[in-house]
């Protein structure tokens, strides 16, 4: 059975078309490897084989007659940030509880409409607050790969651990994940796949548990460059119901993948030349420009000159924000309670019960930054640099068309390693958050394994709305790293 499991899903979507398997056969497939593999990896938190089963044939059927959407038959996992109609949906946050939603995101409304199977939710770090998956009221995912003669348990990256970890190891075709400050692209890169983060307001966030609302993105994580083009077309497109949603057409991405990316002009910022980088992540970094070189497109080195702020300025934007979305859970309106001799102790005691430390942690940071006498100082002048950081980006599309960085400055860490200092956590995530603060597409793509045989990954940041050429440079690396290493399926 593993055949149908270690496929893309563009394979997987022509075997189904062309008759080679049923989506029933592929997705009983996935289903015996996630039985298998999950009591070790903890990617899903709750698996919903029945309901995939039911979806599978319904998928055959429609495949019968030739018909079917896009992603017909493919079975997908789905982060548990997204609400599920029917389906239990938790942000794998203790504070809800057993919540089951009446509606379906819209991004995965789409993903239905198009005709892709349900496998169930995965895991991921506590409302998407983290960057190892260890935060999780479901306990942490494990990396299906490891280090070189070691057998300690490695962290996927966060906060969609369970979908970089699922895909990684063939529990899914592909999975739903979101970003707001690189929780797509940083466990893609510690997983050996493929993740994108569209430009701001092409994915609606209508349905998607709130993390940072002017922050949050939905994005794929995938096998392929092409694989995350499918589905990436398929989740996105204008939602009168997220009001920051864009009303523009999607382009047809896939068919971007593979094309030429002769003469396009890639900048190189000098500014993620961070200190204390390891030899093999700038190695990494020379290498990704000499094939983008030998594609024959032209390299220019730039300056982002705000980036050293990126990191502070996210974490006080992104908290102000938490704190205020994270406002909705008081014990009455959803999920958990604990109860209480009056009202204010209710609304004290579900929140010290409900929340875990680090959703506390930003809690209290975003109230301070925002409180009366500190909003000004915090929060005001993070908003002021936030504007100086895209403007950066605005200089630097005068004179290239993408921008090629690292996507993390190390390879996957231990889990318990960086867990109980958080700063040192958060610095995981000093090449990504520049995008979701521009609001700037970036994908991290696998270009090669370190000296302990675990992959890393190159970003690329993209104009606003130009995917397609993301798409494109993305495929011509993804070609010269051919990067085939799987991990071992030691479970
Ligand atoms: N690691 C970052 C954080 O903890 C990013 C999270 C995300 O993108 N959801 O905030």
């Amino acid at each position: 059975m593993s055949a149908l499991t270690n496929i893309t899903l563009k394979a997987a979507l022509d075997g189904l078309k062309s008759k080679a398997f049923t989506s029933e056969e592929l997705t009983r497939a996935h289903v015996e490897a996630i039985e298998k593999a999950n009591p070790h990896l903890n990617a899903y938190v709750l698996p919903t084989f029945e309901r995939a089963v039911e979806m599978a044939k319904a998928s055959d059927a429609k495949l019968a007659k030739g018909e079917g959407g896009d992603l017909e038959g493919a079975p997908l996992g789905i982060k548990d940030l997204f609400c599920t109609e029917g389906v239990r949906t938790t942000a794998c946050s203790n504070i809800l509880g057993e919540f089951t939603p009446t509606y379906e995101s819209t991004v995965t409304a789409n993903l239905w409409r198009d005709g892709a199977v349900m496998l169930g939710k995965l895991n991921m770090d506590e409302f998407a607050m983290g960057s190892s998956n260890e935060t999780s009221r479901f306990g942490p995912v494990v990396n299906p790969w490891k280090a070189k003669g070691s057998n300690a348990a490695l962290t996927p990256g966060g906060s969609s651990g369970g979908s970089a970890s699922a895909v990684a190891a063939d529990l899914c075709l592909g999975a739903t994940a979101s970003d707001t400050g690189g929780s797509i692209r940083q466990p893609a890169a510690f997983t050996g796949t493929v993740g994108i983060k569209p430009t701001y307001g092409r994915a609606s966030r209508w349905g998607i548990v709130a993390f940072a609302s002017s922050l949050d993105q939905a994005g794929p994580i995938a096998k392929s460059v092409e694989d995350a083009a499918i589905l990436l077309k398929s989740m996105c497109g204008h939602d009168a119901k997220d009001s920051t949603s864009l009303d523009v057409p999607t382009p047809d991405w896939p068919s971007f993948v593979g094309k030429s990316v002769k003469g396009l002009r890639i900048g190189v910022p000098k500014e993620y030349r961070v200190d204390g980088m390891p030899e093999e992540i700038e190695a990494l970094w020379r290498q990704g420009i000499a094939w983008l070189k030998d594609a024959g497109c032209e390299i220019v080195d730039i300056s982002l000159p705000h980036t050293k702020y990126a990191l502070p300025t996210y974490y006080i934007v992104a908290p102000a924000e938490a704190s205020s979305n994270l406002a909705r859970y008081d014990g009455v309106r959803y999920g958990k309670r604990a109860e209480g001799k009056n009202l204010i102790e209710l609304y004290e005691n579900t929140r010290a019960e409900g929340f875990g430390n680090e959703v506390k942690r930003r809690v209290l940071i975003g109230t301070y930054v925002l409180s009366a006498g500190y909003y000004d100082a915090y929060y005001v002048k993070a908003l002021k640099v936030r504007r100086r950081i895209a403007q950066d980006f605005d200089q630097a599309w005068t004179k290239v068309d993408a921008i090629l960085t690292p996507s993390t400055p190390s390879g996957a860490f231990a889990l318990g390693d960086k867990s109980a200092d958080p700063v040192a956590m958060y610095l995981n995530d000093i090449f990504t958050v520049t995008a979701n603060l521009a609001g700037l597409p970036g994908i991290s793509v696998p270009a090669g394994l370190g000296a302990d045989g675990l992959p890393l990954g190159l970003q690329l940041i993209g104009k606003p709305l130009d995917e397609s050429t993301i798409f494109s440079l993305a495929g011509a690396l993804e070609q010269a790293a051919a990067f085939k290493a799987k991990p071992e399926k030691w479970w």
